[in-house]
C-alpha cells in the first residue's frame, strides 16, 4: 500500500494543490491520498489563517467525488501548532505495512532541516517534491530522500487567491467552482 500525505494550510485549496494530488497519484500509483490541513503552520503567523472550519469545508467541496482522496482532520482536532512528525508517526502506527510519501512544494525544501524531529521524519517518509513555477528547483537536503514529480506545474498560490479576492478580481479558474462560490458566500478574504 502506498499512501500520500499532503499537508498545508489550504487557505484556500486551489487547482495547484489538486493538480499536485493528481500527479502524485498517477506517477506513484498511490492507493490513497490524504489532504491534511494544519491547525497552524509552524512557519506562518498565528492570526493569519482563516477558520479551520472554512478551510475544511473548502477542501470537502474541492474533493467531492474524488474516491482516492480524503480529508484528514487530525491536525485540526489536535489543535495548536501542527508538526508534521506527529501526523506521520500516527500514520506509521496506523498503517505499519504502508509506504508513506509526503508531498511538498519546492518552496518548502530549504526549510526541511528545520522541521521538528527531522531525522525521524526522514526515516519514516519519502518526499515527493512538486515543482512550482517561479521557484528554483532545489535538491532534497540530506538525510531526506525522495523524488520530483513532473506534472502539472501551475503558478497559483493561496496568497495570490486571497490578494485577488481582496482586489475584487475573479478567482473562478484558479479554484474549483464550488470553492469560488463558497468564498463569495462567506465574504472571505475581503
Ligand atoms: P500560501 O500562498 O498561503 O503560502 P500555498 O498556495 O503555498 O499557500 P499551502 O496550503 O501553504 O499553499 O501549501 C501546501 C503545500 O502545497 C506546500 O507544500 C506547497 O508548497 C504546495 N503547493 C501549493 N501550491 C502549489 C502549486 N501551485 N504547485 C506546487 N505545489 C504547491
Amino acid at each position: 500500500m502506498k499512501l500520500g500525505l499532503f499537508g498545508g494550510s489550504f487557505d484556500p485549496v486551489h487547482l495547484g494543490h489538486l493538480l499536485v494530488a493528481q500527479a502524485a497519484r498517477e506517477e506513484l500509483e498511490l492507493t490513497r491520498l490524504f489532504f491534511i490541513p494544519a491547525a497552524r503552520s509552524p512557519f506562518k503567523p498565528a492570526n493569519d489563517s482563516t477558520s479551520a472550519a472554512l478551510r475544511l469545508r473548502f477542501l470537502r467541496l474541492a474533493l467531492a467525488g474524488q474516491t482516492h482522496c480524503e480529508v484528514d482532520e487530525r491536525e485540526i482536532a489536535r489543535g495548536g501548532v501542527s508538526y508534521t512528525i506527529d501526523t506521520v508517526r500516527d500514520y506509521a502506527r496506523r498503517f505499519p505495512q504502508a509506504k508513506l510519501f509526503y508531498l511538498i512544494g519546492t518552496d518548502h525544501i530549504a526549510q526541511l532541516p528545520k522541521w521538528r524531529a527531522a531525522d525521524e521524519l526522514a526515516a519514516l517518509v519519502e518526499f515527493l517534491v512538486i515543482p512550482r513555477p517561479g521557484e528554483p528547483a532545489s535538491p532534497l537536503p540530506p538525510p531526506f530522500q525522495g523524488r520530483t514529480l513532473t506534472g502539472f506545474p501551475l503558478g497559483v498560490s493561496s496568497s495570490q487567491i486571497r490578494t485577488r479576492v481582496k482586489s475584487g478580481l475573479p478567482v473562478d479558474w484558479l479554484v474549483p467552482a464550488a470553492v469560488a462560490e463558497a468564498i463569495r458566500n462567506n465574504r472571505l478574504y475581503l
